[in-house]
C-alpha cells in the first residue's frame, strides 16, 4: 500500500513507524510543514502504561523513549496564602522535540520517506491509497472533509511556557493577582527544563493586561507573580517575535461524528483533543497509531479496518474524554473551591475528573469519601458514584 501521513507529530510519525514494521512493502511518506527538529510546546507527561503499550508496538522506540524520559515523583498543590500539600504519585516527562527526534530517526531507519518543510492540504491531496491525516488540532483535512466535526472552545486562557527550573514534584501553584487567580501546571521533562503552563480565567487575563502586553512584558509579569516557584529561573516563551503578545489560547476540544472519509482517516488531535489538565493527548495519539495499524493488518480491506479502528478507539477514548471535560470544567470553576481549607481544596482538585464534585458541597464530598474509606465501604460508594457518573454523562451528552 502507498500511504501518506500528513503531519510529523507523534501520531503521524508513529503510524509511519508501525506501518513499515507491519509490512516493509508499504510505501510510507510523512509530510511535515515545519523544518526537522522544530515543534510547538515543551515537555509532555505520560505514565508507565504508555511505555508498556509502546513496548508491544515497537520495543526499540519504547526503550529510547524510556531512556529519554524524566521521572518525576509526587504532586504538590500550592495556594498562595494557604501553604502547600503533597501527595505521592509519579509519572514521566519528555520534551516534545526529543520525542519527535526519536520517532523521526526510527521512521527514517525503517525506510519511511520524511518530507519536512512541505505543507499539503486537501486541495493538493497526496497521491496515495490512504491518507492518514495526523495534522493536529487545527487539521485542514478535517475541516475540508465530511467528518461531522465541531469544536468546543474553553473559557479559560492558557499559555504553554518552559522554564530552566526543574520542577519535581509535579506542581499546581495558584497565585493571587490584583485581577484574580492564576495558576501553573508545571513538571520537569529533562535534567534542565520543565513545562510551565499558565492558565487563568479571561477576567484575570484581561485585568492583568496579558491580552495586550508584548511577550517580554508578559513574561516579566508572570515571572514576578510565580517568583516563589521559579526560584530565580526565567520563563521561556515558544520563541518568535518578542514584540508580539504571547500565544495565549483557549483550549479547543475537537469532536468528530466520523473519523474517516473515503481514503482519508483522522488520527490523534486531528480526530479528538483532550484538555491538557489530564496530560494524555500524546498518549492517545500514539495509541491511535497502534490501533489503526493493527486494524489495517488484520482486516480484509481498508474500509473494514477504518471502521474497526474508529470503533475500538472511540470506546477506549470515551472515559478519558469525560475525565478531560470534567477537569477542564473544574479549572473554569476554581473560584468555587479556592477559599476552601487547603486539604479540602487539594482533595477536590485531585478528584477534578469526577462528575459528582461540581454537584455537591466540596466539604461534604471530601468528608463522605474519608468516612467511606475509613469504614472500608469505598468500593461500594465508588461503584455507586460510577453509575451516577454514567447517568450524568448521558444527560450531559458528554
Ligand atoms: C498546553 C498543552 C499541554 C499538553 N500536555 C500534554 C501532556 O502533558 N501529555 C500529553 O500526552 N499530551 C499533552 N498535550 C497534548 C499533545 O500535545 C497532543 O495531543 C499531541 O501533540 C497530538 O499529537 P498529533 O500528532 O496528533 O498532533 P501534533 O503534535 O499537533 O502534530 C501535528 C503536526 O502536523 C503538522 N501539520 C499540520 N498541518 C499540516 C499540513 N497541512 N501539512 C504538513 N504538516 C502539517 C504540524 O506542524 C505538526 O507537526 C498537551 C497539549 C497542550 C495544548
Amino acid at each position: 500500500m502507498k500511504i501518506t501521513c500528513v503531519g510529523g507529530g507523534p501520531a503521524g510519525l508513529y503510524t509511519a513507524v508501525l506501518l513499515r514494521l507491519a509490512d516493509p512493502a508499504h510505501e510510507v511518506t510523512v509530510v511535515e510543514r515545519n523544518p526537522a527538529g522544530v515543534t510547538h510546546g515543551w515537555g509532555v507527561v505520560f505514565w508507565q502504561e504508555l511505555l508498556e503499550a509502546l513496548r508491544a508496538g515497537d520495543p526499540t522506540t519504547a526503550e529510547q523513549i524510556a531512556d529519554a524520559a524524566f521521572a518525576w515523583s509526587g504532586q504538590d498543590v500550592d495556594v498562595e496564602g494557604s501553604g502547600r500539600v503533597s501527595r505521592p504519585s509519579g509519572g514521566y516527562g519528555i520534551g516534545r522535540r526529543h520525542l519527535l527526534d526519536i520517532l523521526a530517526e526510527r521512521a527514517r531507519g525503517l525506510g519511511v520517506r520524511l518530507a519536512f518543510e512541505h505543507e499539503v492540504g486537501p486541495g493538493a491531496r497526496p497521491d496515495a491509497d490512504l491518507v492518514v491525516a495526523a495534522d493536529g488540532a487545527g487539521s485542514a483535512f478535517r475541516r475540508a472533509g465530511d467528518f461531522g466535526a465541531s469544536v468546543e472552545v474553553g473559557a479559560n486562557q492558557y499559555v504553554w511556557l518552559g522554564t530552566t527550573r526543574v520542577v519535581d514534584p509535579f506542581l499546581f501553584a495558584f497565585v493571587r493577582s490584583p485581577a484574580g487567580w492564576l495558576w501553573c501546571h508545571a513538571y520537569g521533562y529533562d535534567e534542565g527544563h520543565s513545562t510551565f503552563i499558565v492558565e487563568c480565567p479571561p477576567a484575570t487575563w484581561r485585568g492583568l493586561g496579558l491580552d495586550r502586553l508584548d511577550a517580554a512584558a508578559s513574561l516579566a509579569l508572570l515571572e514576578r507573580l510565580f517568583a516563589r516557584h521559579l526560584d530565580g529561573h526565567p520563563l521561556i516563551s515558544p520563541g518568535g517575535d518578542p514584540d508580539a503578545p504571547l500565544p495565549w489560547l483557549a483550549f479547543r476540544t475537537v469532536h468528530c461524528a466520523r473519523w474517516s472519509d473515503g481514503d482519508v482517516v483522522l488520527v490523534g488531535d486531528a480526530a479528538h483533543t483532550t484538555h491538557f489538565a489530564i496530560g494524555s493527548g500524546t498518549t492517545l495519539a500514539l495509541e491511535d497509531a497502534i490501533a489503526l495499524v493493527r486494524a489495517l493488518g488484520e482486516e480484509p480491506d481498508t474500509a473494514a479496518a477504518l471502521a474497526r479502528y474508529e470503533r475500538e478507539r472511540r470506546a477506549a477514548l470515551a472515559p478519558r474524554r469525560r475525565d478531560a471535560a470534567h477537569s477542564a470544567r473544574w479549572l473554569e470553576d476554581v473560584e468555587r473551591y479556592i477559599d476552601l481549607d487547603l486539604p479540602v481544596f487539594e482533595a477536590v482538585l485531585h478528584r477534578r475528573r469526577s462528575a459528582i464534585v461540581p454537584r455537591v458541597p466540596p466539604r461534604l464530598y471530601v468528608r463522605a469519601r474519608a468516612v467511606a474509606e475509613r469504614h472500608g465501604i469505598a468500593r461500594v460508594l465508588w461503584d455507586q458514584a460510577a453509575v451516577a457518573r454514567r447517568l450524568l454523562a448521558g444527560r450531559d451528552g458528554a
